[in-house]
């Protein structure tokens, strides 16, 4: 089999390690990039580095495909400002319709950056956990932006750039579904105890479906997401 390679936005949220265990049973090699854009809460990014241990341990077949684990700084996110994510505000509803929770820009920085990554890499598969189905109508997960992207990229690299977003149409419920079609119960363990969803990066509440404060747009749409997958 020649190789393939691919780059994975890795957050170490369920939605990207779902991403990654998807890229790690297609892709020969896979790499993996965080951004670190001033987040308020460190727990997702810290919990990417377990994460990436416990896969290595758990999955001797991934192990051997598993590369590099790139982080990358965007702090010019932070100094924009004005997102719940970087500043303490509330999260509600904002004066321009979208939750306090959306960085503007955020998704074409990141996919700018990964490109920019792969292109030094030699890996033009990006993997990114976009979903347009039950998020917030942030205007930067939607596929038609997503894909405008893409297309910029591959102009702007002269080199193809790929994004492939396996949860681009499907729900929560049908996320934890795909974890456990691509690791069975030991990938939907390693999702529920170690990856982190809430937009307060909680991580001493404890629930069925992993760690949350369990009242953030984040944690009902997990927790929601859970149920349904396990069928309660
Ligand atoms: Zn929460």
């Amino acid at each position: 089999m020649s190789e393939t390679k691919a780059l994975v936005l890795f957050s170490g949220g369920q939605d990207s390690t779902t991403c990654l265990a998807w890229a790690l049973s297609r892709f020969s090699v896979v790499e993996t990039v965080g951004f670190n854009y001033g987040q308020r809460h460190r727990t997702e990014l810290e919990a990417r580095g377990r994460i990436l241990t416990i896969l290595r341990r758990w999955f001797p077949a991934w192990d051997a495909r598993l590369g590099d684990d790139h982080m990358l700084d965007l702090d010019v996110l932070r100094q924009i400002g004005g997102s719940a994510l970087t500043e303490s505000m509330a999260i509600e509803m904002g004066k321009d319709g979208l939750p306090t929770t959306f960085v503007p820009g955020r998704n074409v920085l990141f996919l700018s950056a990964a490109a920019a990554l792969g292109y030094r890499r030699g890996i033009a598969d990006l993997v990114g956990g976009m979903c347009e189905t039950d998020y917030s109508g942030y205007p930067d997960c939607r596929e038609k932006t997503v894909a405008a992207v893409a297309e910029a990229l591959t102009l702007a690299l002269a080199r193809r750039v790929t994004v492939h977003t396996p949860l681009m149409a499907v729900d929560k419920a049908q996320t934890w579904r795909l974890a456990d079609q691509l690791g069975g119960k030991a990938l939907v363990d390693l999702i529920r105890e170690e990856t982190v969803t809430c937009y307060q990066g909680d991580r001493e509440h404890r629930h069925d479906w992993g760690y949350g404060c369990g009242v953030c747009p984040a944690c009902d749409l997990r927790a929601k997401g859970y149920r349904k997958y396990v069928g309660a």
